[in-house]
């Protein structure tokens, strides 16, 4: 009989134990959705399932020794990724159509660093542009290799599937159809409600949960050598990749949604408005993020009127040391609401991030006078 025993997090063991017992079974799924917050650790459970199905060793898998383990965290096994291309790096020709010499770099190769960079750290957020997307092209050259004769099980692992074009998305759906035996497909992606209705009903799916404060800590400090404040694990809310990101972006952040509610409060926006026209708050991703932190500044301020614990202690006093502030708990509850209307106008892209916030700024102005 052989055994599986998946790694991870205890926060995720359940999940993983089910996932054991159905592979030791012999009933996994041929395709499958990891679906739950950025940053806990989709892609690494991806890894891990990757391996255990690729495994070859007779009594324990993953043995993290035999080819089929290695090929599952080996960058240079592109075959088993398809990860979401910059529309420059997208429109790179592929290996097999470079003449011999040319130095330009390939599709594969493009690929192969973000392959280095997931193995490196699974949990990060910000790997790759809010425009980077899964082209057609990409899907086609995947399974254009199914025809080749293939013994071996493979498994090949779709990261960001929401980023999947529409083009892409039926490629996908019409090899799901008809999965080719021996093959295994793992998305992940934390939105699921973007991937169309078909794929979804195809996929067995396995929600991942977020994480215990103490493994954020424990996880986060093995990739970056900044303390994990107290600040940073509230704003993370269980997600290994958010207190990355945020360890070393929450001070300058935390000082924008200062800057942001006092200048909307006050209606001084011309320094604001300067501020806010940076190239990083033009990516709609770190529009959002700054967003998280300023509904938790003021959630934190109506929290503070409660008497409840805060979650941003130190910013939450700062603001409230400053003359002149409203004690309005109906002001900050539309506040909070139009913050969040903001986060999804721009998640839809639309509208550009920038255009976005300044309009906030106006819509806060107008509900604190
Ligand atoms: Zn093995």
């Amino acid at each position: 009989m052989i055994e599986y025993e998946l790694k991870g997090p205890l926060s995720q063991q359940r999940t993983r134990i089910r996932l054991g017992a159905s592979l030791k079974e012999n009933h996994f799924p041929q395709a499958v959705i990891i679906e739950g917050l950025p940053g806990i650790g989709k892609k690494a459970l991806a890894m891990e399932l990757s391996k255990a199905l690729c495994c070859t060793n007779a009594s324990q898998r993953p043995c993290g020794e035999c080819f089929g383990c290695k090929m599952s965290v080996n960058s240079g096994a592109v075959e088993n990724w398809v990860i979401p291309l910059e529309s420059k790096e997208a429109k790179a020709k592929k290996a097999s159509d470079v003449s011999e010499g040319s130095s330009a770099k390939t599709v594969e190769e493009f690929t192969q660093v973000y392959i280095q960079k997931i193995i490196e750290n699974p949990y990060s957020i910000d790997y790759l542009s809010a425009a980077a997307e899964i082209s057609v092209d990409l899907i086609r050259s995947l399974t254009g290799r199914f025809s080749l004769k293939n013994d071996r099980v493979r498994c090949v692992i779709i990261a960001e599937a929401d980023r999947m074009n529409e083009s892409a998305s039926n490629a996908l759906l019409k090899t799901l159809e008809e999965v080719p035996p021996n093959t295994y497909f793992i998305l992940t992606t934390s939105s699921k409600e973007q991937l169309l209705q078909t794929i979804r009903s195809r996929c067995l799916s396995i929600h991942l949960p977020p994480l215990s404060s103490e493994e954020v800590r424990d996880l986060a400090s093995q990739y970056v050598n900044i303390p994990i404040s107290d600040d940073v694990l509230g704003l993370s809310q269980g997600s290994v990749g958010r207190a990355i990101y945020y360890a070393s972006k929450a001070t300058e952040l935390q000082d924008l949604a200062l800057e942001f509610l006092e200048s909307s409060i006050s209606g001084n926006y011309s320094d604001l408005f300067f501020n806010l026209d940076s190239e990083e708050l033009k990516d709609p991703a770190v529009a959002i993020l700054f967003l998280e932190v300023l509904s938790f500044l003021i959630t934190d301020i109506v929290r503070d009127m409660s008497g409840a614990p805060l979650r941003l202690a130190e910013t939450t006093r700062q603001f409230k040391d400053k003359e002149n502030t409203p004690l309005d708990l109906n002001a900050y509850t539309v506040a909070l609401q139009s913050v969040q209307e903001t986060m999804y106008r721009i998640g839809t892209r639309r509208t550009s991030a920038l255009v976005c916030l300044q309009s906030l700024a106006i819509k806060l102005f107008d509900g604190f006078r």
